[in-house]
């Protein structure tokens, strides 16, 4: 597959949005990640505080407790000094659990351990004392001193110990901090490069879609002309040769008459002379349609209605056929209205007429009748011509009103494929309409439908 240049620019640009939102999704979970652990480190520095406050409180608690029996003799007071110390081993064990990964702090907690030791070996040594009968200040107080110096040095360790974990706290929470700040950063960025990216995708993908319009509309508009091109050439070709075989027919019948002499049969001149006023006659009449079309297609055709009488106007029309066309069908006209009278335009309603007329004489074989049959409806006049003629094939029916177009069962009748394009037109002027209903071989009805002007209309 060959990429255009902006093609690839797309595919760059969408596969580096791709990518930064990888890695800014990547250092989003990093960071989350870290805040886990920073919980944990802050939960865990909790544990280790309250720990070491645990064990102070017990031996603070050890210490009332012999003081206590010292002073006053109180055996509950031994208890709750025997209580403390018993206590005290689980605690100091959790506490190594907890600073397991902190070499300091273990070493710390050895030396705390040593002065718990000490501080257990004095008590025990006073206790003796005491059980012994010698609780005499004199005696006591070595040890009270010892013991006094041996608990502020625990109070310092323990205290240092706190220190230490609330550095690391403090560390772990500007390393946090850190690390939020840094993420917004990040993303604040990657997501201004990303916006800038798709920006910059949306742009290219605009511009080609302008110009793949562009293109489009030009190759319409060349398809359109190639069209119109051809439409044309078609048309050019079809009046040449159309006004060629009149034409020829004028000329040879012309040139006879010329050439006649005294001798030449009155009834041949009179033939000669009608195969001319014919052949003219059928030039006017492809003139007048392609007028007639070009008018309407250029919205100018003529449209001037008035009040006509329907039953007269087709009686009058079927003479003018008989006295022009010569023809040797019998066209029958029957009124299925008590509809009089309509608003329309002569001049078009007669060339539908016509038109239509003439097709089914030309398509029907003599001895046929024609039928031209004028009825109505509430809101519409209806006129039908129906032949029983050669038929219309049914794959033509859609070609049928456009100009130029002749079915293929035409055989030598002669014609230009004009004269439905005009009945439709003068139709659409009165916007009417038209349907065909025909069977091959069996003949044909049109059927031309236009709707009353019920203001001026009379029934
Ligand atoms: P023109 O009327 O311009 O002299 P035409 O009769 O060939 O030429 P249209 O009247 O437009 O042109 O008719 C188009 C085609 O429709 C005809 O060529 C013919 O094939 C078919 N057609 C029209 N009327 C009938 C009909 N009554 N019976 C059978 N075929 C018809
Ligand atoms: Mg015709």
């Amino acid at each position: 597959m060959k990429w255009s240049v902006e093609g690839k620019w797309i595919v760059s640009g969408l596969a580096l949005s791709l990518l930064l939102m990888g890695i800014i999704s990547f250092i989003s979970y990093r960071n989350a990640t870290q805040l886990i652990e920073s919980g944990n480190k802050v939960k865990h520095t909790h544990e280790v505080m309250k720990s070491l406050i645990d064990i102070f409180a017990t031996l603070t608690d050890a210490e009332s407790g012999r003081r206590g029996y010292i002073l006053y003799g109180e055996r509950s007071e031994l208890n709750r000094y025997n209580q403390a110390m018993q206590s005290l081993d689980a605690k100091i064990q959790k506490l190594q659990q907890q600073l397991a990964d902190d070499s300091l702090q273990q070493q710390q907690l050895t030396k705390l351990k040593l002065l718990i030791a000490q501080r257990t070996k004095l008590s025990k040594q006073s206790i003796n004392l005491k059980n012994t009968g010698k609780s005499s200040f004199n005696i006591q107080e070595t040890l009270v001193n010892i013991s006094n110096q041996n608990r502020s040095q625990i109070r310092d360790n323990i205290s240092q110990m706190q220190m230490r974990e609330e550095k690391l706290l403090e560390i772990s929470v500007k390393y946090s901090q850190n690390n939020i700040h840094n993420r917004m950063l990040i993303e604040f960025i990657g997501t201004l490069l990303n916006f800038a990216i798709l920006l910059g995708v949306y742009i290219l993908l605009y511009q080609q879609l302008v110009k793949r319009q562009q293109a489009e509309a030009i190759q319409r508009t060349l398809a359109q002309e190639k069209e119109l091109s051809e439409l044309k050439l078609r048309f050019f070709s079809m009046v040449s040769h159309e006004f060629r075989t009149p034409l020829s027919i004028i000329l040879g019948s012309a040139q006879l008459l010329a050439q006649s002499n005294q001798n030449f049969p009155e009834e041949r001149k009179l033939k000669n002379l009608h195969r001319i006023q014919s052949s003219a006659r059928l030039m006017n009449q492809l003139l007048s349609d392609i007028l007639t079309l070009t008018r309407a297609e250029a919205g100018k055709i003529e449209f001037h209605p008035e009040l006509l009488d329907l039953e007269a106007f087709c009686i009058n029309l079927l003479e003018d056929f008989k006295l022009f066309s010569q023809q040797q069908h019998v066209i029958k006209f029957v009124s299925q209205s008590n509809f009089t009278h309509a608003k329309l335009d002569e001049n078009l309603l007669y060339s539908i007429l016509t038109n239509l007329l003439s097709n089914a004489i030309k398509y029907s074989p003599q001895q046929k009748d024609i039928l031209l049959i004028l009825s109505s409806e509430a809101d519409a006049i209806i006129f039908q011509v129906k032949d029983f003629g050669i038929g219309l094939p049914s794959e033509f029916q859609q070609h049928l009103f456009e100009p130029f177009h002749r079915a293929n069962n035409v055989g030598k009748i002669v014609g230009t494929g004009l004269g439905l394009a005009v009945v439709k037109k003068c139709l659409e002027v009165h916007q009417g309409e038209i349907y065909v209903e025909s069977e091959l071989g069996t003949g044909t009805t049109f059927t031309v439908r236009i709707p009353k002007d019920d203001s001026q209309n009379k029934e």
